[in-house]
């Protein structure tokens, strides 16, 4: 950890893969009930307990036959409705009235849609013959007993819920969650709900940060607001590092006067200053502080949620044992066109605040607002980041920029 000596700034992506390659996903394990397991992380593979379909059934409504009696009369002995299977077998020129989803019954190797038929009371009419098969969605089409459905690392989203639901299971192995632990800096601050004062301003950084680590499987230690005191500072991390996997804080990572951060760190963890070459967000630490990580975010709330997206998720992604490639692309990049011209200076990488709208195939982008860090409207007005290589210079409207879209949690 040597970056503090050196002045120049650390290249985003470099900053990522040090970081990354620091980290070793948390191990224990823990068994929790399937709808409690959205957004965990699957702590070994799901290999299927059943066939999914469990049986052959029909994927039409219509009647169940012996392809070999088509076309012809057949004699209709029952019916076979979705939970309800006829469970007589189906002998020569006989057929059943079947529902989808129902079970195809003995005998049977084929479904006839109705519209094909010509019913009339015990009997049916088939005009064309029906092949061997046909309408019948086979048992294990799905999913094979015994298959691998999901592997270990998997984040599980609502549809793989859905997708372990169809196999019986209520419970799911995941990884424990992390254990964070979050606080903000700052003699400034005050919490929301608070009488305003002269000279402060509410602590947003610790809400959205909260708000943003409900995305993620995290079980959080909230120390509050620590005013810019070593003591005071001191205390809280002493306290975080007991038990945190991970701890998060906000502000005096710069180099002002109240700036405490970096020497209780120094002195009670091994920690990197890190200048990073991004914008915004260029003072950041990392490094060790007890058994866990420490991630020092800068203070101005823009910052914050910049640092957040780009190094905290990634590093959280990779403790959290998942396996999923973890880069900086923690949300879909694609490709868009610069509605109008955008203020650049080359050297870092900028994360613009953006809105982009996608009108016949082409998205198109244009500043969500004043893009100075301390101004959380501009970001919260945006859909996505407007991502813009270090060495470029300002933007010419029509010009192909990347943008990182904001929303990826849908599903
Ligand atoms: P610092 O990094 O502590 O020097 O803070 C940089 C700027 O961000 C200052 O204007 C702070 O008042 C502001 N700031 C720091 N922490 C917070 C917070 N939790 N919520 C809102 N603004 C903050
Ligand atoms: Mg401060």
């Amino acid at each position: 950890m040597d970056h503090c000596a050196q002045p120049q700034l650390l290249p985003i992506d470099d900053a990522l893969t040090r970081l990354l390659a620091q980290l070793v996903p948390v191990q224990e394990q823990q068994s929790v009930a399937l709808l409690d397991a959205l957004d965990r992380v699957l702590a070994s593979d799901v290999i299927a307990p059943v066939n999914v379909p469990a049986d052959d059934n029909s994927a039409m409504d219509g009647y169940a036959l012996r392809a070999q009696d088509s076309p012809g009369q057949l004699q209709l002995i029952g019916e076979s409705l979705a939970g309800h299977p006829f469970r007589k077998e189906i002998k020569q020129g006989q057929c059943v009235r079947i529902m989808t989803g129902a079970l195809i019954p003995a005998g049977a190797d084929t479904v006839v849609m109705q519209e094909n038929v010509l019913a009339d009371g015990d009997s049916i009419v088939l005009n064309e013959s029906s092949p061997l098969g046909n309408n019948i969605r086979r048992a294990g089409e799905d999913i094979a007993h015994g298959s691998k459905v999901l592997a270990a690392g998997h984040r599980i989203t609502a549809l793989d819920i859905g997708l372990l639901a169809s196999l019986g299971l209520a419970q799911v192995k995941v990884v424990r969650n992390i254990r964070v632990a979050l606080l903000t800096t700052g003699d400034e601050l005050l919490p929301a709900g608070a009488a305003p004062e002269l000279g402060k301003i509410y602590d947003s950084n610790r809400p959205l940060l909260r708000a943003l680590l409900q995305r993620l499987p995290v079980e959080l230690t909230d120390l509050g607001v620590i005013p810019d005191n070593p003591d005071a500072l001191r205390n809280a991390f002493t306290q975080a590092m007991q038990t945190a996997d991970v701890v998060i804080s906000t502000g005096g990572v710069s180099v002002g006067d109240a700036d405490y951060t970096k020497d209780i760190l120094a002195e009670l963890g091994e920690i990197d200053f890190w200048k990073i070459a991004m914008k915004p967000g260029k003072p950041f630490a990392f490094g060790r502080l007890g058994k866990g990580w420490f991630f020092g975010l800068p203070g101005n709330p823009v910052s914050t949620a910049v640092t957040y997206h780009q190094l905290v998720v990634p590093a959280l992604r990779k403790l959290s044992g998942e396996t999923q490639e973890v880069t900086t692309q923690t949300q879909p990049v694609r490709s868009a066109i610069a509605r109008h011209a955008l203020k650049k200076q080359p050297g870092r990488t900028d994360f613009q605040r953006g809105i982009v709208e996608y009108q016949n195939g082409i998205y198109y982008v244009r500043s969500a607002g004043l893009q100075n860090s301390g101004v959380l409207t501009g970001m919260a007005n945006a859909n996505c980041y407007i991502r813009l290589e270090a060495e470029r210079g300002s933007v010419a409207e029509g010009e192909q920029v990347e943008i990182i879209l904001f929303d990826s949690f849908i599903v």
